[in-house]
């Protein structure tokens, strides 16, 4: 038997900048995709034309939630050390399986069963999403023990998978239900949407913290890595989305979501933006909510929210679709 001394995990005192602050966002968002009435979709779901690529969609963001369930935010808070840190990634973990649950659900309203097993197949099958899920997840499951730059880089890579691999899927449903079509499962996406959100920031902010541990040296090399990874993920994203939204003509639109999202994650992690700025599709921008989309959880004044303006986040952080 070992003969390790465990610690508890104590929240009287805080050990870490801005947990309490994820913490209490992500459980004031907790939702369920049951309480979204789906089922009002299936009418306009019969004439929809583009059915094959609506489901694609879907289908390729549940494999990415379902990395970041068990693979994603299982490894990262197993090496995060600090205690409290670790228990959000673990809450965080929660969600991940509620969103990727919530696409069953859209799937099972909308979908035959022989459909929907044909589509897990394809997902199984589909070069470009594997490429992408095999490219992560290696950089999760390479973290070594007491080895920060390797957790650095599976938090690195969290934060493109959640603010940037994610959009090209997004795209879809926001830009649908921004024109009132099939708008209740934009709605779940959307809570997704917002979910990830802070994923985004509270792993981009916590890999900022363990940046700002590393020699410069290190931090050239890490910024190399970093930057050469995006561009990688980015070149099989436009292959993807050629791909999936071939019958749509909507790939330029989609393309330009992507680079947008693809800065953002980049300033999520402390990074700078590489994509000269351009016009996104401003249905897509808006949204599909014009109330609670967009809310700025820093603006909860006390301690955290001082931290929060020091903290290289901009200040909208917090504004979804925007
Ligand atoms: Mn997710
Ligand atoms: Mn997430």
């Amino acid at each position: 038997m070992s003969n390790l001394i465990y610690e508890a995990v104590n929240w009287n005192k805080p050990t870490s900048d801005l947990a309490q602050v994820f913490w209490d966002q992500q459980w004031k968002q907790i939702w369920f995709p049951e309480e979204i009435a789906v089922s009002k979709d299936v009418k306009q779901w019969q004439n929809f034309e583009q059915q094959e690529t609506y489901k694609k969609v879907f289908a390729g963001l549940t494999l990415l939630d379902t990395v970041q369930t068990n693979i994603g935010m299982n490894q990262i808070a197993t090496h995060t050390t600090d205690l409290q840190e670790k228990a959000v990634l673990t809450v965080f973990g929660s969600f991940e399986a509620i969103h990727a649950k919530s696409y069953s659900y859209i799937f099972t309203t909308l979908c035959t069963n022989s459909e929907i097993d044909e589509l897990f197949e394809w997902v199984k099958k589909n070069e470009f999403l594997q490429y992408k899920a095999n490219k992560i997840s290696d950089i999760y499951n390479r973290i070594e023990e007491g080895n920060s730059e390797s957790l650095w880089k599976a938090m690195y890579a969290s934060v493109m998978l959640e603010s940037f691999l994610f959009y090209s899927g997004f795209f879809y449903p926001l830009y649908l239900g921004g024109q009132g079509i099939l708008r209740n499962s934009a709605e779940v996406i959307s809570l997704i949407l917002r979910d990830e959100s802070i994923h985004g920031v509270a792993v981009g902010f916590f890999a900022q913290n363990l940046f700002k541990q590393f020699s410069q040296e290190t931090q050239d090399e890490l910024k190399v890595w970093g930057y050469e990874l995006l561009l990688d993920l980015y070149q099989n994203e436009m292959s993807y989305t050629d791909d999936v939204y071939a019958e749509t003509g909507l790939s330029p639109e989609v393309k330009a979501y992507i680079r947008f999202n693809a800065n953002k994650a980049l300033m999520n992690v402390g990074f700078d933006a590489m994509f000269p700025e351009e016009e996104v599709n401003p249905i897509v921008m808006n949204g599909i909510r014009n109330e609670g989309s967009t809310y700025d959880f820093f603006s909860q004044k006390g301690s955290s929210y001082a931290k929060a303006k020091v903290a290289p986040i901009t200040d909208d952080t917090f504004q979804f679709n925007r």
